[in-house]
This record gives structure tokens, sequence and C-alpha cells, in this order.
């Protein structure tokens, strides 16, 4: 077998690698956001770049060195670029026209450079390394990205910066080894090529496609605990975070209280104003108390017009000032439904949490609360200790 026909045998390989993924990013899920689905779309071009990189080695050997040379490095900053738009859109980055230009701009200084470089140097280390530098500007850049988005608890942006990373360890071994085994060579052997074209592709591939596959897991997690309708949490929710406050409690040795709310006659809301005005006084209401709340209080919708609240490091004593200020709030709250403006009521049980028993025991302490409220006149809030 001659060289020319193992470079072809590569060529091959790797065309068949790259086209199976290219069909396989049709079957990842598809983004909501227009933007964030461009993001396949890139990592296509970067499919379609890899097999250009590869063919264009094989230009060594029925034209002038140089234009491999040229050709085949102008491809792997191209594959840099195209992974740069994929990971911007893949968090939402816009890719504007001028993000386009400076690209063609710095592909044009780089090939300019490149050939002066060779002339001046002629083949070898230095030259690779001048390549490594390049492809660190957008390398950087989609790092960059990452990092600003990183999130620790999800998944999906810990598989894609581990990719990322992988991949430059690869750059890195390309340039050890080409610079230790064949630093005087014309050209970089196509084994090592293809090698590193290959995991390279295979690491990225894995990495995208995992974190958007887990980005949709993480996704459903949460819409799986969300109310739909008031963004607040949803039931499921109570038993899992119950658990780990109640945990927390114990182990800081801090209160944990729960407050119990329940909107006053809302069901004369519905029948007066239709389904519509009761759907966005409970949307007026939740975003009232959200922001009402701080950030590490858990608020949960348990039932039609009924929410119950959990108050880390608080004492029933505070959470009775709590609830107060919430029912003031609440009485305060302006709601606008077309041409009508609504006011609402609620009432509030409150209950310190006993850390000894699951947290329904609790819920219904605070519920008898709600109940003592409802029933002395509404719009009111009462405390229970256990
Ligand atoms: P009370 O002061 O005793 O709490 O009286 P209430 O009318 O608020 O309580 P009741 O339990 O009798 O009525 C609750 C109503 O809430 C009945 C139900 O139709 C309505 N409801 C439940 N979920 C929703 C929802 O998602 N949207 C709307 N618009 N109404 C809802
Ligand atoms: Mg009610
Ligand atoms: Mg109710």
């Amino acid at each position: 077998m001659t060289e020319y026909q193992i470079a072809l045998a590569y060529l091959s390989a790797l065309t068949i690698v790259c086209m199976v993924l290219y069909t396989f990013t049709y079957f990842l899920p598809t983004p909501d956001n227009a933007n964030k689905a461009k993001s396949t779309y890139y990592f296509r071009i970067l499919l379609l770049f890899v097999i250009a990189a590869q063919s264009a080695v094989l230009f060594r050997y029925e034209h002038a060195a140089i234009l491999s040379i040229v050709l085949t490095n102008l491809f792997i900053l191209a594959i840099a670029y195209s992974l740069m738009c994929a990971i911007y859109s893949r968090y939402d980055a816009n890719i504007s026209q001028r993000h386009y230009l400076l690209m063609v701009v710095h592909s044009g200084i780089f090939l300019s450079c490149l050939y002066y470089f060779h002339q001046l140097f002629g083949p070898g280390y230095w030259r690779s390394v001048f390549v490594f530098i390049n492809i660190c500007i957008p390398y950087g850049l989609t790092i960059h990205q990452c990092h600003l988005q990183f999130k620790k608890d999800r998944v999906s942006d810990r598989v894609l910066y581990s990719a990322l990373l992988i991949t430059i360890m690869l750059c890195l071994i390309y340039i050890f080894f080409y610079s230790t085994f064949f630093r005087d060579q014309a050209f970089v052997p196509i084994t090592l090529t293809f090698i590193i074209l290959l995991s390279f592709v295979c690491v990225l591939f894995f990495g995208f496609a995992l974190s958007i596959i887990y980005s949709l897991v993480d996704k459903l997690r949460v819409e799986l605990v969300t109310d739909r309708l008031t963004g607040a949490k949803n039931r499921n929710y109570l038993g899992e975070i119950s658990q780990q406050l109640i945990s927390m409690a114990k182990r800081t040795n801090t209160p944990l209280s729960l407050i119990i709310c329940d909107i006053d006659r809302f069901k004369v809301i519905n029948d007066t104003h239709g389904h519509g005005a009761g759907d966005k006084v409970l949307i007026e209401f939740a975003k009232n108390i959200k922001n009402t709340l701080r950030a590490e209080d858990i608020f949960i919708r348990v039932g039609g017009e009924e929410f119950v609240i959990l108050l880390p490091q608080i004492n029933v004593e505070n959470a009775l000032l709590t609830a107060n200020r919430l029912r003031l709030s609440t009485e305060k709250l302006p709601i606008v439904f077309g041409d009508e403006n609504l006011t609402i009521t609620a009432s509030f049980g409150i209950a310190s949490v006993d850390l000894n028993h699951p947290i329904e025991h609790s819920v219904n302490k605070a519920d008898e609360a709600l109940y003592q409220a409802k029933g002395s006149g509404r719009n009111r809030a009462i405390a229970v200790n256990h």
C-alpha cells in the first residue's frame, strides 16, 4: 500500500464517521429557542470542515506542498470557529455579521502569516505552535463563553466543559508528539493527523450531544416540580425539599417555619369575573409573594389557590411577622383584568416545622391555624406552636 492509498483510506474512514455523526445530529432534540437550535447547524458545518481538513492532507501528493499545508490549517481554524459558533448559539449568544467579518479577517491574516512563516522557518514545530496560538483565539472565546454560563449543578454544562478541555489536551498531545518525534519532517504524519482528528470529532460530538440531551433532562426536571400557571414550585417539590430543609435545620440547629396561605373567597372571583380573571389573580398573587420573600424561602402551590411557604432559619414568631407582611401587601395588590380593578385578601396559617415528623404533620398544624383564620373573618394570619 502506498502512502497515498493509506491517506485515502484514512479519509474514507473519517468521512464515514463524520457522516454517521452528521446523520445523528438530526435525531438530537431541537431546543425551542431558534438561536439555540442553530448550534446543531454549526456543529454540522464543523463535521464538514473536519472532512475538508483531512482531504486537504491528500493535496500534498498531487499539488504544491504549501497548498496542502495552508488549506489543512485553514480548515483547522474553521473547525475551531464553527465550534465557537456552536457553543455561542448553544448558550443563546447571537452571532452577528460583525462576528463573521472578524472571523474572515482573522482567517485572512492567519493564512498570509502562515505562508510567510512557512517560507521563513520551513516546516516543523514552530509552525504548529503558530497554528495552535491562532486556534487559541476561537477556543479561548468558546471556553470563556462556557465559563460564563457554567453552572455546577447542570450536568449538561459539566459534560460540555469537560469535552472542550479534553480536545485542548488532544491539541497539546498533538504538538508534543509532533515536536518530539517528527519535528524536522515536512509533513505531519498522516496517521497522527487522522488519530487526532478522529478523537477530536468523537469527543466533541459525544460532549455536544450529551450536553443537549442532559439540558433537556434538566429542563424536564425543573418542569416536573414547577407550576405552569404561577411559576411557583408544585406539590411534587414539597416532599423532596422539605426533607433537605429538615436535615439542614437539624444539622445547624436552626428553626424552620411553614406558612400555608389561601386566597379568600376565590370562587366568587371565578364566578363573577370568569376563570381568566381567577388565573390572573393567581399569577399576580404568586408574583407578589415571590417578590416579598427571601431567595432562600420556598414557595409552593399545593392546591387551586392554596400555597405553602417554607422559611429556613426563621422561628414561628418571625414567620408570623412575615405572614402579616404578605397579608398586607396582598390587600394592597392592584390587579387589573380588562377594564376591571380587582382586589383580594388572603388568610395565613403558620406553624413551626416539627423536625422529628414528616412535613405533612406540620402542614396539618398550619392548616388548622388557617382554618381558624378563615373562621375568624378571613384576611388574618394565625400561628400555632407545636
Ligand atoms: P375561602 O375563602 O374559604 O378559601 O373560599 P374560596 O372560594 O377561596 O375557596 P373554595 O375552595 O370554595 O374555592 C376555590 C376555587 O378555586 C374553586 C376552583 O374552581 C378554583 N380554582 C382552583 N384552581 C384554579 C385555577 O387554576 N384557576 C382558576 N381560575 N380557579 C381555580
Ligand atoms: Mg380560598
Ligand atoms: Mg382553598
